[in-house]
């Protein structure tokens, strides 16, 4: 959701879509600077979640930082800016900022994945008591994005957590696991994808899931997000998802796109989130009488 108009109106237009759970930006996406966040919009967005009942809350990281650049100058401002996210989800509450691990451009995979576990490293070192999470997101694999495979996100939570204090957790996402080539199909195929994933990284480890379709087909290695029911992920997949016994707490956020002729600082509901989350409801319920 659009923060638009300060902190506490993300809540308020989660609230007004129907949702008990939201992801925000805390800050905007593409811009490397951040305004300050005053204590009374700290207060305000804090009492927002309790009294409107929208817990818990994610972040999503800047994608600006890139843990795994060899550029001496981009990976000190992402360990700094991935600090900022976490120092600012501390103060707000939140469950956990949601991170892409990073691209290793112009080295090697196993170099970028290194690159990836110091910077978590150095990062968490700094922050002891941090309560909220960093949620590694299983990534499409465009370019030379890491993290789309699991074998990747195993071996960058190994690598950080016998230096790093906090646990390291995961965020799923539909369309990545797709377009990442992992197969939800069928009962076989996403069994087979839970039990790899299991394997490598472990469920239990997985704290959100992005609910989007594909608009690419499977192992297509592009992100592009579409509707629900729209791409290639398939109803049955998200029904797969949402029956699943083993996801049935975690908060689970749409990340499609909103249908743009409305003003930036609407609280009313965009007519397509409604439209995805009523597809989403029933899948998971069964059809509303
Ligand atoms: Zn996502």
């Amino acid at each position: 959701m659009s923060i638009a108009g300060g902190l506490p109106k993300a809540v308020e237009r989660a609230r007004a879509a129907g949702c008990d759970t939201l992801q925000i930006f805390t800050k905007s996406s593409g811009q490397w600077r951040a305004r300050p966040l005053p204590d009374a919009e700290i207060a305000a967005f804090r009492q927002a979640c309790v009294e409107l009942n929208v817990r818990p809350v994610l972040a999503h990281a800047s994608y600006l930082i890139n843990l795994g650049s060899s550029q001496e100058a981009l990976q000190t401002r992402s360990r700094a800016a991935l600090g900022e996210e976490l120092d600012r989800a501390e103060a707000l509450g939140l469950l956990g900022v949601v991170l892409h691990p990073g691209s290793y451009t112009t080295t090697s995979e196993a170099e970028g994945l290194a690159r990836i576990a110091e910077g978590i490293v150095a990062v968490l070192s700094d922050r002891t008591d941090q309560r909220t999470r960093l949620l590694l997101e299983h990534t499409a694999g465009q370019g030379t994005n890491l993290g789309h495979t699991f074998q990747q996100l195993g071996a960058i939570i190994d690598t950080a957590e016998t230096r790093a204090i906090q646990p390291i957790g995961l965020c799923l996402d539909t369309c990545h696991l797709v377009a990442a080539g992992y197969d939800l199909g069928s009962d076989s195929s996403y069994a087979d994808t839970m039990a790899q994933l299991d394997q490598h990284v472990g469920l239990d480890r997985v704290q959100a899931i992005h609910l989007n379709d594909s608009k690419t087909p499977l192992g297509s290695r592009v992100d592009r997000h579409a509707h629900i029911g729209s791409g290639h992920v398939g109803l049955g997949a998200f029904r797969r998802l949402l029956t699943d016994p083993r996801m049935h707490m975690l908060p689970m956020v749409l990340e499609t796109p909103k249908e743009g002729s409305r003003a930036t600082a609407a609280i009313e509901p965009d007519p397509m989130d409604l439209e995805n989350l009523r597809m989403i409801r029933e899948l998971m319920n069964g059809p509303t009488p």
